[in-house]
């Protein structure tokens, strides 16, 4: 794939960047090598961390559209992407050193604890739909634990990539602290099995999730995997209709569809079902689908031509195999990769969708007996990202919190990261978790310090 800007918009090719070079690479590696070894204190990191934050502040709306840009998002929601990275170099630059205390812990030494020291440098090799949160979500974290991290961004995203590593050049961090290296896939392998890399952590599809995890684990290096999912949203009865189908329309189309949480499989009760069908269907139909710089649009460009075509070719096939269509279903007329948001029902089970993840627009809908088919139909899914329940039942709650195959499961609320909580999959979805301490200690040696 080229290393380009290409509006997905109008589907010009603005901008093109040569790869970097063997010689690049090699300095690129050395510089961040060397950085690492010049250790720094919790209190400079801080201090660096919130000048980032200043900065994502300041500079939100050049940065925002730079991102509308690159992969076609709203401009609200990146604007609303690059205030929440200022939120997360805040969050870190606040609670790291306590998330990354000592901890004593009582044993026959005179003392015994755990320390999380850094590890050294860390790959990040991040996909293209959240430009700047998919990075800073690791790079706040990372960094203020003492790591340094090379960035290989997705290879249609390499203006924010770049404007990332100036903002935290600009925040005061070392040359080598966070570095863009504008490089191939083919690259990647090669980097992970570096001596100076000590870990990787991967944000994508499945087939990448499994090369890196497969070069990773040759090379007997750390590794973190974010990958797909296909996330249910169930609805019962005891559920605020209203709120669940807003909820529901808010969840399919984030991102113009294409976020690794959006719920994608829509469960609902069968004593409430046809309510719920129609008035789905109504607010999908509603949905304003057009230039993601124009305030009024609800859903923009899908980010890729061959992306958009592979997600028609879901949408016929479930046709073709007795999905019944209840709007949308096909790719919208003229310039941009536009497709009309989309409700397939009655989905059978030799459908790809059934089980495929679907990155774009396209909700299915399935009607379930009860919980416990509701909960068997969400298990389905090879994923296990999030989970979103409807539901004002306290045994429902607690069955779907202990029985859904997730990593997490929101009850009456839309499935969000938040730097405060723990964030990742199970299943094909990957493993590993960012976010909160249990991201930040990923990438940490939890060493044991035994004093007799
Ligand atoms: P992708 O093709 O896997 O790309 C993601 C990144 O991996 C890019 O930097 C890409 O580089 C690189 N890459 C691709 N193949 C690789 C390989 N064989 N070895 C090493 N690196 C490789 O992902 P996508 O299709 O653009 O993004 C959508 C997918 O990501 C969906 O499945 C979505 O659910 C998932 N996703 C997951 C999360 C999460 O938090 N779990 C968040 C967002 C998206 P190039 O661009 O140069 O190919």
């Amino acid at each position: 794939m080229p290393i380009a800007t290409t509006n997905p918009t109008t589907g010009e090719q603005t901008q093109t960047f040569a790869p970097a070079n063997a010689s690049a690479i090699e300095q690129a590696l050395d510089r961040a090598h060397k950085t690492f070894q010049q250790k720094s204190t919790f209190a400079e990191r801080r201090a660096k961390m919130n000048k980032a934050a200043d900065i994502f502040e300041r500079d939100k709306d050049k940065l925002a559209r730079l991102a509308v840009l690159e992969m076609g998002k709203t401009l609200s929601s990146a604007i609303a992407e690059v205030e929440k990275c200022a939120f997360c170099c805040r969050h870190y630059a606040d609670a790291a050193e306590g998330y990354l205390a000592e901890e004593v812990i009582a044993s026959a030494a005179a003392k015994s604890s755990v320390r999380y020291l850094p590890m050294g440098v860390v790959l990040a090799v991040m996909p293209w739909n959240f430009p700047y949160w998919q990075v800073v979500r690791f790079a706040a974290p990372a960094l203020m634990a003492g790591n340094v991290g090379i960035l290989k961004h997705a290879s249609n995203v390499p203006q924010c990539a770049l404007a990332l590593e100036a903002v935290f050049l600009e925040a005061g961090f070392a040359p080598g602290a966070f570095t863009t290296l504008l490089i191939g896939a083919a690259e990647v392998a090669k980097l992970i099995v570096d001596p100076r890399v000590m870990a990787v952590t991967l944000t994508g599809s499945e087939a990448a999730g499994m090369s890196v995890g497969e070069t990773a684990g040759r090379a007997l290096k750390k590794c973190v995997l974010e990958l797909g999912g296909s996330d249910p949203f169930i609805v019962m009865p005891s559920a605020d209709i209203d709120v669940a189908v807003k909820a529901a329309v808010a969840a399919r189309n984030i991102n113009n569809g294409q976020s690794c949480i959006a719920s994608k499989r829509f469960l609902v009760h069968t004593s409430i079902y046809d309510e719920v069908e129609s008035k789905f269907t109504a607010a999908m139909k509603a949905v304003k689908v057009g230039d993601p710089l124009d305030p009024a649009t609800e859903v923009g460009p899908l980010a890729q031509e061959a992306a958009r075509k592979e997600l028609d070719a879901q949408v016929q096939d479930a046709i073709a195999m007795g999905a019944k269509l209840l709007c949308g279903g096909k790719l919208m007329p003229g310039r941009g990769w536009f497709y009309e948001p989309t409700i397939l029902a009655d989905i059978p089970k030799k459908a790809k969708v059934y089980r495929d993840e679907v990155f774009g627009p396209v909700a299915l809908l399935h009607r379930v007996e009860n919980i416990d088919a509701a909960i068997a139909l969400a298990n389905v899914s090879p994923f296990g990202f999030g989970s979103s329940v409807w539901t004002n039942d306290p045994v429902e709650i607690v069955r779907f919190a202990n029985e859904i195959e997730a990593g997490q499961t929101f009850v009456n609320s839309q499935v969000a990261s938040d730097p405060r909580l723990p964030f990742g999959g199970v299943k094909r979805s990957g493993y590993g978790r960012e976010l909160s301490y249990q991201g930040i200690r990923e990438f940490c040696n939890a060493k044991t310090v035994f004093i007799k």
